[in-house]
């Protein structure tokens, strides 16, 4: 097999890295694995760390490397990675990246590549200040790009439309701050290892093709 299925995604927040990991998994079978919608569902779970995660996330900070990586760890041991998987929104930090090397190193699995979303601040800002999600059904909207016919009301399923709390202007402003901080010294560090792939917004069309092709 020549397919190259062992993936993270990485990004600013607000770059795509969800919806084209969405989009890719409507036809190709891989394990999805988004810190972000696992620390979501802790919080809302109403766990104790998700009290913590919570009072981080809406500051748009990160919760601390070990956390993070021990839940990836444990969802890395399940079966279904060994197959392939989508790493969305981890590593975000070196240490993150070193953990994760030495997690695949325990499980014998490894890394095929790097794939790095490429989008100007002026439109991630809009994207995340501008976002805004459906209650019921979960269908995402956006205030500039993609509006509801009926304002704050879904299309799909007539539910109500939220904002995340961390998609205010202020923590949105705080995300990108702390991905150029912490994230962005991650682009250098699996370029030198060769396994940086980069997409810009442009050829995003193009690049949903051949990521396809690869991941199948
Ligand atoms: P986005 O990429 O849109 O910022 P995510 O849904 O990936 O958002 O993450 C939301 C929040 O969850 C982050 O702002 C951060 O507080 C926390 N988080 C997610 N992934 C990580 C991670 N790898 N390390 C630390 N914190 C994380
Ligand atoms: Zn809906």
């Amino acid at each position: 097999m020549l397919s190259k299925n062992k993936v993270i995604f990485l990004g600013a927040p607000g770059a795509g890295k969800g919806t084209f990991s969405a989009m890719l998994l409507e036809q190709v079978k891989l394990a999805h694995i988004s810190t972000g919608d696992i620390l979501r569902a802790e919080v809302a779970s109403g766990s104790e760390l998700g009290k913590q995660a919570a009072i981080i996330m809406q500051r748009g900070e990160l919760l601390p490397d070990e956390i993070v990586a021990a839940m990836v760890k444990s969802r890395l041991a399940q079966d279904d990675c060994r197959e392939g998987f989508i790493l969305d929104g981890f590593p975000r930090t070196t240490p993150q990246a070193e953990l994760l090397k030495q997690a695949l190193q325990e499980l014998d699995n490894e890394l095929d590549g790097v794939i790095f979303f490429k989008v100007e601040d002026e439109l991630l800002l809009k994207r995340l200040s501008g976002r805004i999600s459906c209650k019921a059904c979960g269908e995402i909207y956006n205030r500039y790009f993609q509006k509801p016919a009926v304002d704050m009301i879904c299309d799909k399923c007539g539910g109500e439309l939220f904002q995340r709390p961390d998609d205010s202007i202020e923590t949105a402003r705080e995300r990108l701050k702390v991905f150029y901080e912490q994230t962005e010294p991650l682009i250098d560090y699996y370029r030198q290892q060769g396994l940086l792939l980069t997409i810009t917004e442009v050829e995003k069309n193009k690049a949903f093709a051949a990521l396809l092709e690869l991941l199948q």
